[in-house]
């Protein structure tokens, strides 16, 4: 990522006026929860942390730590991510809530460790009821700092004792879930000699880059970062365009694992793929363009379903269940697929039914308040 890419809201749901706020009722249309902010003047530490639920558990989602182009770009984010980790964590049947942090990142961080270790006092002051972990712009070494000031933390370093980076783990759900996505929109068993490409090169689609080489998957990716690009190029031979163009390359498989917001009304006229899956979080700008993916006959995996694997490893402490678990996101959208096709519906609107069936129909495994239910 550049030093000094920013980042504008990836759904402009929220807007504040003088005379009115949109914010509550968004939050009630939600069906939310609740909202944090922090500011440290110490560390230029401007922190939210969007709790939708913890009806199903305390609730765990990522910290993310990019340059916004406003405060109520910033909130969006968090009340999108956060929702999308209650709906994640309810399909996949993992006892947890939803919830994210988003941290509007200064032009410059003097002190890493102070700025994560007050961040780590703001997650504290919840006492439970919110998780941290990775996710994009911050590393296990940043966990580290938090998990000086609270437990409630994952992805630490695997030198501290903790389970390490989640991406390869995201990156192997995506994998298989490409391969469901195959199996049902091109009738094929195997990916050898498929072209996907791939529009972010970061930790997942680093890891996902390397699987598909593996399985023969001729690749093009895209990346703002330069160096990012040379890797794939130099380790699996990767071909690359511009950020720009990557849209419109011609392929089977579109894969998007950078920011999200990627497919909106001008992106979607570009896709010349047939599927897509990847590990962005909120990947469709609205609703709308489920039904406009389904028209033009683009097999979409909702991505909260197929980039679950990080949070399956975050939240399960035993590899056999976190194997098991990861095997099983194939399963989950065989089943969206086909009741998509049944319903003659779009794929995102049943994860939607799905998840919510599975969400409401859960018992509370908490004994103290929560949000939903
Ligand atoms: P990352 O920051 O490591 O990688 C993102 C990459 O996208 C970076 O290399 C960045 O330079 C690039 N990028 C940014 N804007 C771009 C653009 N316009 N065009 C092309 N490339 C661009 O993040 P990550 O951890 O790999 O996560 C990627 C996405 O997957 C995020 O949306 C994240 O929320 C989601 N996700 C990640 C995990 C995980 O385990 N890390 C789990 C679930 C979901």
């Amino acid at each position: 990522m550049t030093a000094n890419a920013i980042f504008p809201a990836e759904h402009p749901d929220i807007t504040f006026s003088s005379e009115s706020s949109t914010l509550f009722s968004r939050c009630e249309s939600m069906n939310f929860g609740d909202l944090h902010f922090k500011w440290d003047a110490e560390t230029q530490l401007r922190a939210i942390i969007a709790i939708h639920s913890t009806k199903l558990g305390p609730a765990l989602g990522g910290c993310r730590c990019l340059a916004y182009v406003s405060e109520v770009d910033a909130i969006n984010d968090a009340l999108n991510l956060s929702q999308a980790m209650s709906y994640k964590a309810a399909i996949t049947g993992l006892k947890q809530g939803g919830g994210k942090a988003v941290l509007m990142k200064p032009p410059t961080i003097a002190d890493r460790k102070k700025y994560f270790q007050s961040f780590g006092d703001f997650v504290e002051s919840l006492g439970g009821r919110y998780i941290t972990a990775v996710d994009s712009g911050t590393n296990p070494e940043d966990m580290d700092y938090i998990a000086s000031r609270t437990q409630y933390v994952a992805s630490t370093s695997r030198s501290h004792g903790g389970s390490g980076d989640p991406s390869p783990f995201t990156a192997l759900g995506v994998r298989y879930g490409i391969e469901a996505a195959v199996r049902h929109r091109l009738q094929r068993e195997t990916l050898t000699g498929l072209h996907a490409v791939i529009q972010g090169v970061g930790h997942v689609g680093y890891y996902l880059a390397k699987e598909l080489h593996k399985l023969g998957v001729n690749l093009t990716v895209a990346d703002t970062d330069g160096t990012a690009v040379k890797r794939c190029i130099d380790e699996f031979g990767t071909s690359a365009v511009s950020p720009d163009e990557i849209f419109s390359v011609p392929c089977d498989i579109f894969i998007p694992c950078a920011l999200g917001g990627v497919i909106n009304p001008k992106t979607v006229k570009k896709l010349n793929c047939k599927i897509i899956g990847g590990a962005a979080n909120n990947q469709l700008s609205d609703s709308t363009l489920d039904e406009i993916l389904a028209a033009r006959h683009i097999l979409y995996a909702p991505d909260y379903v197929i980039n679950a694997g990080g949070l399956i490893q975050v939240s399960l402490d035993d590899p056999v269940e976190i194997e098991a678990r990861i095997n099983d996101i194939p399963n989950i959208l065989d089943e969206i697929f086909t009741r998509a096709k049944a319903e003659m519906r779009p794929t995102g609107a049943i994860a939607d039914i799905i998840a919510k069936e599975r969400f409401y129909a859960s018992a509370p495994t908490l004994s103290r308040p929560h949000n939903e239910g």
